[in-house]
């Protein structure tokens, strides 16, 4: 059921790498919560929710909802059904009627705001944290170093075939954390 509501919903993630982030959402270490960066319309989020139904643990997902500069009208990522009546970018109603699809609202929690910000704050330990927020230099740097260090588990990268991606990556395993076999474009590091 939660594919199907996934296959519907607004976003860029191939059925291969939803169908790793979902059992990457089962091997998160048990009690401890999930940590999505990046909600967008709730594509990922069903994956990484419909696991923590299954292992009974929470999901928080954390997004500003006013999109990304690839989002910007003229860009390639630009879909005018997301902008609210005064023409702003607004996926929240979105994501909230995605989780709400998917019967996740019980697992499933929103954060809206900027996922460093909140991050910085941020003060349990993360089971799983997939991050998939702003994909610019700058903002991947401020996700990695606001909550590598709260995740006890694994952090799963989209999009890690951006070179600047890839090097907080590369970053995180010279730091100690080890490389688990990639999916799709999707870079996987475990403590
Ligand atoms: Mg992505």
């Amino acid at each position: 059921m939660w594919r199907d509501v996934m296959r519907q919903t607004k976003g860029w993630l191939p059925d291969d790498e939803a169908d790793a982030l979902y059992e990457l959402g089962l091997a998160s270490p048990p009690g401890l919560p999930m940590v999505e960066l990046g909600s967008y319309c709730g594509k990922s989020t069903v994956c990484l929710g419909a696991a923590a139904r299954e292992l009974d643990v929470t999901l928080f997902t954390v997004d500003h909802h006013r999109g990304s500069p690839e989002m910007a009208p003229g860009q390639d990522c630009h879909d005018p059904e997301v902008l609210d009546a005064d023409g702003r970018h607004d996926t929240l109603p979105w994501l909230r009627a995605t989780i709400a699809a998917a019967d996740l609202e019980w697992w499933v929690v929103p954060v809206v705001g900027a996922s460093a910000r909140v991050g910085r704050l941020w003060g349990t330990k993360v089971g799983t944290l997939f991050i998939d927020a702003g994909h610019d230099a700058r903002s991947i740097r401020d996700d990695v170093s606001a909550w590598a260090e709260k995740v006890s588990g694994r952090i799963v990268f989209h999009d890690a075939t951006i070179p600047h991606i890839g090097d907080e990556v590369e970053f995180l395993v010279a730091d100690g954390w080890t490389e688990l076999p990639s999916v799709g474009c999707m870079r996987i590091v475990a403590r």
